[in-house]
């Protein structure tokens, strides 16, 4: 089922999802399993896995000399969802990224995931690769998340690459984006990622999922600037608790945010690693509960792999 339906569904019930990894190459499925089984009891309608552009090694040959070969370490985002889906029977969403995929390849995990009954996905430009200092777009493939949208729409009104194809079925997905109560590191400003994302809408997303964010008066003055702008589509705050005291470093570097004064040094106040991740649940249950009083939609979790935090987050809210 789309998101969207989900949510009309809850008729004003806010809901609870989450966000995986896919295994790392040569692992089972079953670290997938060990993280969704303990979130089941919450009926989560939908899963998010994301997907991991490819970076580079390098192998060394017996002559010494070093030869560059990309590699992923996760490949399997559509397997990971036929897995879930089949597994679970809830809806499961892929990321699609435009980088390290042709448009070609592009259309043809479109068709693949068509074929197994997805019908959602969340399109985003992907990160860099991490031995690139920014984001180089595949040759022949999308360059921003607003292309890959395109691509989907295109197809979503029959639309495919090449012309020999317009007699192929519509396919029908509800389309995700990302957005950036914070802006997105590489904008300039606010109101010009803010004209990005309005872009996104109006080519045609159906809804929105936030970078996380721990202080809920952002979500709110992004989610009224939205509605001011005519955006009207829902808009899924995506969240993570703080567990680790080294968090309060890595994720301002890593995802471009503000931690609020007061939870900061509540975390610099504890005497160890338990007491810090006993702060950074509590401060998200609190988050929640105001979150769902503000009517958001979905409340989306970024497990990382670690269920755990996630179970007594939603055990303390709901
Ligand atoms: P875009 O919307 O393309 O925006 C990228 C930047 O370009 C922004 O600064 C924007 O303002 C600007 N911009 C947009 N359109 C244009 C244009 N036409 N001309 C000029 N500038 C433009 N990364 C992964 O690799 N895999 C994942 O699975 C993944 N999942 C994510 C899930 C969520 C909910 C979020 C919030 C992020 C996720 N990311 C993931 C990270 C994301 O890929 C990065 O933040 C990336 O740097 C930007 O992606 P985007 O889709 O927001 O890009």
């Amino acid at each position: 089922m789309k998101i969207t339906n989900h949510i009309s569904n809850a008729k004003g019930k806010t809901l609870f999802s989450f966000e995986l990894l896919p295994p790392i190459k040569g692992q089972s499925i079953q670290g997938i399993f060990n993280t969704i089984d303990p979130l089941m009891e919450f009926n989560p309608p939908f899963i998010d896995v994301t997907y991991l552009r490819e970076d580079y090694i390098y192998k060394q040959h017996p002559t010494g000399l070093l030869e560059k070969v990309a590699y992923r370490k996760r490949p399997s985002t559509v397997a990971t969802c036929a897995a879930i889906m089949n597994r679970y029977k809830v809806d499961a969403v892929p990321h699609l990224i435009c980088g390290g995929f042709t448009k070609e390849e592009t259309e043809n995990a479109l068709i693949d995931l068509q074929f197994l009954g997805i019908d959602n996905v969340l399109v985003l430009r992907g990160d860099a690769r991490k031995s690139d200092s920014s984001f180089i777009p595949t040759p022949g493939g999308h360059a921003f998340a607003s292309d890959l949208l395109g691509h989907v729409v295109n197809m979503n009104n029959g639309k495919y690459l090449h012309d020999h194809m317009d007699d192929m079925e519509k396919t029908d997905f509800c389309i995700g984006v990302a957005g950036y109560p914070e802006k997105h590191f590489e904008s300039p400003n606010l109101e010009t990622d803010f004209r990005y994302l309005k872009h996104k809408v109006d080519m045609g997303a159906n809804f929105i999922v936030t970078q996380m964010f721990f202080d809920n008066t952002k979500y709110k003055a992004f989610v009224n600037k939205c509605r001011e702008n005519d955006i009207n589509v829902p808009i899924i705050p995506g969240l993570k608790p703080i567990t680790t005291s080294k968090q309060l470093i890595s994720l301002p570097k890593i995802f471009h945010l503000d931690i609020p004064v007061a939870l900061s040094e509540a975390i610099h106040a504890c005497k160890n690693e338990k007491d810090v991740k006993e702060v950074g649940i509590e401060w998200m249950i609190n988050q929640c509960k105001e979150l769902i009083g503000m009517g958001a939609p979905v409340l989306h979790f970024y497990t990382m792999g670690n269920p755990e935090p996630t179970k007594r987050i939603i055990r303390g809210v709901f």
